[in-house]
């Protein structure tokens, strides 16, 4: 291969349609990309590591190899950390007297490991003498494109973040990104019609023509991973991507009425996919069109509008304020006297603590791998609050079975529940799990699909803990004594 061609990192990014850096190199090297991934093992061998999580990433990337396959184009995986494995190439394609990518393009990555290892690369690509290019593609609006007008400050108020979020979201700028991404839902629905050939006009074997990285180290990653998964994986895949949001359009107008209930299917699901890049905040709003809505009538959109800035939020939190991936946003918590008795943490996560909503949401955790929201924000009330458990151990725990577990947005979520993050709940406001399954659950139907033992039990009696006590397993605390004592330990400080 004489011509310049350049290579594109895949990281969570896992898609060709609206890719704005895959689809920046395609147009300058005349479709000449060749498409990298590396496992990196330093990554998978973290302690929230989760197998499930990782079998619907490997899913998605396997899907993608093929897109992009039948596209024209190639995905290369390799079974070292990116730092070797760049080196590893670079060696061997100039062994084969073939010259080194003109750039090596990826999509921007806020979590702190990601930002240190993107400078090493950084470094490393301009020893070699060869260019990169990173560019947004995960949030729409980036961490230093949102401040405090005349500051470089951003907000760790939600409210003024997401007025400031949709003034920038009405400037034509935003409004090009998001021109860009309806070339990409287009580009979801070309490839439903199957017109995507020859898109690419590069392949691995143009400047490895002999190699020895192995063609079958994805299946065979898929193989061994799948030996260990416990939930269903749900479908991946731009198909599966665009088979959700054309399902979702049949909800998303209810959205405000239904997202509280956790028996409706009444959420898009989007999160998962969110998480490893099939899909992007921008292809959403291309999607569904969506814009800065003032009509009552709308309400469903824009409360659906609004929980995607939520997400926005909490990354730039983690990026501005990178300390809270290890302790509480708020100073004053952070030396909170938490109880963190394992016996009680063990039923939390078994879903055995004898309050139905709780072990529902537990239980759906463990089974599905994924929870709704409302019960999300219950269960870690009650973690923190009724068991006076350090919000981390939830956390990590979250991490390790969520199939949509994502650092910024959960770490948010729990340091919200707990009390201790940017724009949290405030202490003194304890959710009762009794009241909020009431509210949210009247008739049991989401208690009763996850704790089958009280299917017969009628719904009055599910939210009353005299009537629990005497049909279920014993309640591990008293509800309005721990919170009294949940009370005291956050006066304290
Ligand atoms: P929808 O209701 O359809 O919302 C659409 C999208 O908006 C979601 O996919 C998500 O990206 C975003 N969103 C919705 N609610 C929130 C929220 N409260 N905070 C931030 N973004 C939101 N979300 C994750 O993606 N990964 C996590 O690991 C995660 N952990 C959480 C832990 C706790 C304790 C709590 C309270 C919330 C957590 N969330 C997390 C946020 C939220 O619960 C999920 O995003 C949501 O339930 C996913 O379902 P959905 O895609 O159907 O959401």
């Amino acid at each position: 291969m004489s011509k310049p061609y350049a290579i594109h990192w895949f990281r969570r990014d896992l898609r060709v349609a609206g890719n704005p850096v895959l689809s920046h190199l395609w147009k300058t090297y005349e479709g000449r990309v060749l498409g990298l991934f590396c496992f990196d093992h330093s990554f998978l061998s973290r302690d929230d590591f989760s197998v499930n999580r990782f079998a619907f990433f490997l899913d998605s990337l396997k899907h993608l190899r093929s897109e992009l396959r039948e596209a024209g184009g190639d995905l290369l995986v390799m079974d070292i950390g990116p730092a070797h494995a760049f080196e590893k190439l670079f060696d061997q394609i100039l062994q084969q007297e073939n010259h080194l990518p003109e750039c090596v393009g990826w999509c921007t990555d806020y979590e702190p490991f990601a930002r240190k290892r993107d400078e090493g690369m950084k470094d490393f690509l301009e020893s070699r003498g060869v260019s990169f290019f990173s560019h947004r593609d995960h949030v729409l609006i980036e961490p230093h494109e949102l401040c405090k007008p005349g500051t470089d400050q951003g907000y760790q108020v939600y409210s003024p973040f997401a007025k400031r979020w949709i003034d920038l979201f009405q400037t034509p700028e935003i409004q090009t990104r998001i021109q860009q991404a309806k070339r990409g839902v287009d580009y979801l629905r070309s490839v439903e019609k199957k017109k995507t050939t020859s898109l690419f006009a590069m392949k691995w074997n143009d400047v490895l023509p002999a190699t020895n990285f192995r063609e079958d180290l994805l299946e065979e990653y898929i193989a061994c991973n799948k030996k260990k998964v416990t939930v269903e994986i749900p479908a991946t895949g731009s198909q599966a991507v665009l088979e959700r949001l054309e399902h979702f359009s049949k909800h998303i107008d209810d959205y405000a009425d239904e997202r509280d209930i956790p028996s409706h299917p009444g959420t898009s699901m989007f999160s998962m996919y969110l998480k490893n890049g099939s899909l992007t905040l921008a292809l959403i709003v291309a999607f569904y069109e969506l814009r800065a809505y003032k009509k009552k009538n709308e309400s469903g959109r824009a409360m659906f509008l609004s929980e995607l800035i939520w997400r926005e939020f909490y990354y730039h939190i983690l990026y501005r304020h990178p300390h809270v991936e290890h302790e509480s946003f708020l100073e004053k918590y952070r030396g909170l006297r938490w109880e963190n008795d394992e016996k009680k943490f063990s039923a939390w996560k078994e879903g055995k603590t004898g309050f139905p909503i709780v072990d529902a949401g537990m239980r759906e955790l463990k089974t599905t791998g994924w929870m709704h929201n409302r019960v999300r924000m219950i269960v870690a009330s009650f973690l923190t609050k009724d068991l006076l458990i350090d919000w981390r151990w939830g956390e990590k725990y979250f991490m390790e079975q969520l199939l949509d577990g994502d650092l910024a947005p959960n770490n948010g979520g729990w340091q919200w529940a707990a009390s201790t993050g940017c724009d949290p709940q405030p202490y003194f406001r304890i959710f009762n799990p009794w009241s909020q399954s009431k509210k949210f659950d009247p008739d049991g139907t989401y208690i009763k699909t996850f704790v089958p033992e009280l299917s017969k039990i009628s719904s009055d009696k599910l939210h009353d803990p005299q009537s629990m006590a005497a049909n279920y397993i014993p309640q591990i605390v008293d509800h309005s004594s721990q919170r009294e004592k949940a009370l005291k330990l956050y006066k304290q400080g």
